[in-house]
């Protein structure tokens, strides 16, 4: 009988534009997953002493107190019925920051219930068709055939990853697209750049990840959001040079099945995990001179760069000023992935390069330039003096408030005029927005005021990670903004968010019902839970779809930060529940050690890891050059 009340959404299948209050404040007539209107939110807001954050205040720091809890108020079950009468009682809590304490219980049970799905999915048998099979060309394009809903995921870095170990494989058809088939541990880049840790050791292939995730090595070039397609080209051409290009809808191509529960209801959701791409600032000749440090291919053209330069010195014949030019490493950026690869290129100079080369150290120089007037800035003053200190030891020249304005072949100008002679130069100097987010937040008029500047860079996300403005798109880690709490763009943020947003879809995320000023509608899973809300939702309207909501928004779980500097030396911020624990020196390189071996996504990767640093002990670094 229940089954008969519970249809499916008229709206399902359709972007569902906001509802424009109605006049006399009273809720919409045909509006069954929205249990109150925007307008009663807003009274309601002006009437709590600590609302939550509106999304105007999107660009405005967090306040000293938030985060703490109780600093905003949820809305009670007691507002709800003041304000609308008794007869309807939907009580929805609005984000409420939690303590570290209980974001960390939390986290903590979510895991014990991933080691659940992780052990489930080790014993289930690998499916027999892949995506491909289930590829039917449509028109002239291919388009994929699915009977579950399915969740297209977009890159294969921190945020995708994290996705693709927690999610629920046998509730959705999850389609990952990225031109990467691997995920890459970027905190320990610069290490492979120098031989410490060899790069096969930082990488876990997606397939492995997870061998039911349907993986396409492709970049998704073009959205589509009214439609729901994704365009996308392969990595790889074929031996005539066709470039294979395919559509992958977000929407069944079946029939949605109608069970007796409400398991059918699902649409189709996208998730956007691109991460973003080097800046250059529009320095002149940066991008066809310099190294970048992002990716593998980055690394494996620094090494062998680095040794080329020694090879090249190290010829009869060579001057001392193509000597001393070929010689001298240049880093641009002195956030951590700079000073990390400064540190460590200065580690593989003293102790491996200097034993094999001694006759050309008197030509080596390492030079670190900043636009800023101090490196890493999200220590604090002790330890960002450490940190010159440091450098200053291993032999790395510091050189803050150097803005640099172009880039030849062997030449760096800076903005006083200076030239600077080098053989090699790291541009580490910040990260841009990659074309597809601009395309897709362009598509939707609300991402508008949450653009800092005149073209969009990032996806503005709400509390529970959906896009504003597209209610089937969630975007995580560094190509999304999270309104009302700016959030770092670090490799913890978007793990932790991939876990989350991957929770939320386990739970029955029903992405195209509701409103975005309510938290996320999700199926109810079990018998009572259907019938408590069967309850609620036809109190106000007997058209009623029963729904639940995911009442806990994102929080981050802040642990810290660290960064090494070369000479065994690094700066560690460890962040407990009463306190911050911060460290510099060889006792930090420790903790920093620990933490990364420890947070290898494998055994397999730990193990090659430690293999590695013994390696590199005993034998030195490998020299060869191919
Ligand atoms: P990414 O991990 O960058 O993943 C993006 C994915 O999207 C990639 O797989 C890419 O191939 C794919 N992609 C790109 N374009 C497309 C497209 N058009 N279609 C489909 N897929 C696409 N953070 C820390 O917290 N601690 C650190 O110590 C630290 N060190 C770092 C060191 C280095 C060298 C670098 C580069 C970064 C470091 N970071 C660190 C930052 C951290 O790596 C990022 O914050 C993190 O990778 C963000 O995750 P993401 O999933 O948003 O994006
Ligand atoms: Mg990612």
């Amino acid at each position: 009988m229940l089954a008969a009340q519970l249809r499916p959404s008229p709206l399902l299948g359709q972007r569902q534009k906001p509802e424009p209050p109605a006049a006399n404040g009273a809720p919409p007539a045909k509006l069954p997953e929205l249990p109150f209107t925007e307008l009663d939110i807003a009274a309601l807001r002006e009437n709590a002493p600590q609302a939550p954050p509106r999304p105007a205040a999107a660009a405005k720091p967090r306040s000293a107190g938030a985060g703490k809890k109780g600093s905003s108020r949820a809305l009670t079950e007691l507002d709800m019925m003041v304000l609308r009468g008794k007869d309807q009682v939907p009580t929805i809590q609005w984000p409420q920051k939690n303590s570290f304490i209980e974001v960390a219980w939390d986290q903590l049970m979510d895991s014990g219930a991933d080691i659940y799905s992780h052990v489930r999915r080790g014993i289930k048998e690998l499916p027999t068709t892949k995506a491909f099979d289930k590829l039917v060309g449509i028109g002239s394009t291919l388009r994929l055939q699915a009977d579950k809903p399915v969740v297209l995921l977009l890159g294969s870095g921190w945020g995708a990853h994290s996705i693709m170990k927690v999610i629920d494989v046998d509730q959705y058809e999850v389609v990952c697209v990225s031109p990467r088939n691997h995920f890459l541990f970027t905190p320990m880049l610069p290490s492979t750049a120098v031989g410490t840790v060899e790069f096969r050791s930082l990488l876990e292939p997606v397939r492995v990840a997870n061998p039911f995730v349907d993986y396409f090595e492709a970049s998704c070039d073009k959205i589509d959001l009214d439609n729901k397609v994704a365009y996308c080209t392969s990595k790889n051409a074929y031996k005539d040079g066709r470039l294979p290009k395919f559509e992958v809808p977000c929407r069944f191509l079946l029939p949605v099945k109608m069970h007796t529960t409400l398991l059918e209801w699902d649409d189709d959701i996208l998730i956007v995990s691109v991460g973003e791409q080097p800046a250059t600032f529009g320095t002149p000749g940066v991008a066809e001179n310099c190294f970048f440090m992002k990716e593998i291919p980055d690394s494996v053209g620094l090494r062998q760069r680095i040794q080329n330069q020694f090879e090249l010195a190290a010829l009869p014949g060579t001057s001392e000023e193509d000597m001393k030019t070929a010689l001298h490493f240049v880093v641009v950026g002195g956030g951590p992935t700079g000073v990390e690869f400064a540190g460590t290129l200065s580690d593989f100079l003293r102790e491996d390069l200097k034993k094999k080369y001694p006759e050309l150290m008197p030509y080596v120089r390492v030079t670190l330039l900043n636009s800023a007037q101090t490196i890493l800035t999200q220590f604090d003053a002790r330890m960002q003096q450490h940190a010159i200190e440091n450098f200053k030891r291993v032999g790395v020249e510091v050189r803050t408030g150097m803005r640099v304005t172009g880039v030849t072949q062997d030449t760096i100008t800076l903005r006083d005029g200076e030239e600077i002679k080098y053989g090699l130069c790291v541009w580490s100097a910040g990260n841009a927005p990659r074309p597809l987010v601009q395309q897709l937040a362009a598509q939707i008029p609300e991402q508008a005021q949450y653009q800092p500047g005149e073209k969009p860079s990032k996806l503005a996300v709400d509390p529970f990670l959906r896009v504003i403005g597209a209610r089937d798109v969630l975007a995580i880690g560094d190509c999304s903004l999270m309104v009302g709490d700016r959030l770092p763009a670090t490799a913890q943020v978007a793990g932790q968010q991939g876990a989350y947003v991957a929770h939320l879809i386990n739970r029955g995320f029903l992405p195209l019902q509701g409103g975005m000023d309510q938290p996320p509608p999700c199926k109810p899973v079990s018998t009572s839970e259907l019938m408590d809300n069967m309850r609620d939702a036809t109190m106000g309207d007997d058209e009623g779809q029963a729904v639940i909501y995911y009442k806990k928004p994102f929080n981050f779980l802040n642990l810290g930060a660290l960064a090494y500097l070369g000479g065994d030396s690094a700066l560690t911020e460890i962040n407990l529940p009463f306190t911050n624990i911060k460290l510099s020196g060889q006792l930090a390189y420790l903790v920093w050690k620990s933490v990364y071996i420890t947070k290898q996504v494998s055994f397999r990767n730990r193990v090659l890891i430690l293999f590695d640093w013994v390696k590199a002990q005993v034998f030195g670094r490998d020299l060869s050059n191919f």
